[in-house]
């Protein structure tokens, strides 16, 4: 595995994510200013909320920024010139299951942009929760 090109994708796909108002820190950045803890990022790893109340940490990430449209309010838009990357379908799985591993996250939050078309992207999300769910006994994900 290229551990370099993953971070990168990581850093792309998480940034493009960010613009889904789904979860409630999602977007949001303090810096702070006294050298202390604290600091938070708007990107990468949000928080939300669960039907019974609970707070759950989620790795919330798009599976691809490349897209076929070009919806005009929309960041990830064909004609916008931005870095795209994509993942393949394991580098997801494998990335879920290392951040719960190190209790960094407790679930998945994934999102795309339309790959090919419609039919080929959803299959793809279906096949990361498919393995996350089957394979690896994974079960919280959220699209
Ligand atoms: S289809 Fe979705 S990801 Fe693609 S440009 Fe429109 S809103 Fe953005």
């Amino acid at each position: 595995m290229d551990y370099n090109r993953i971070k990168e994708k990581l850093g792309i796909l998480a940034d493009a994510a960010k613009y889904d108002v789904s979860c409630s820190s999602s977007g949001s950045k303090r810096k702070n200013s006294t050298k202390g803890l604290g600091d938070s990022s708007g990107m990468g790893i949000c928080h939300s909320y669960t039907d019974d109340g609970r707070c759950v940490s989620l790795l919330k990430i798009l599976l691809t920024n490349h897209c076929i449209f070009d919806c005009a309010y929309c960041v990830t838009r064909k004609s916008n010139d931005i870095k795209r990357a994509a993942f393949k379908v394991q580098e997801v799985v494998d990335l879920t299951i290392s951040f719960y591993r190190r209790n960094y996250i407790e679930g998945l939050f994934l999102s795309s942009g339309i790959f090919k078309d419609a039919d080929y992207t959803m299959e793809r999300l279906i096949q990361v929760a498919k393995k996350l769910r089957m394979e690896e006994n994974f079960m919280a994900i959220y699209t």
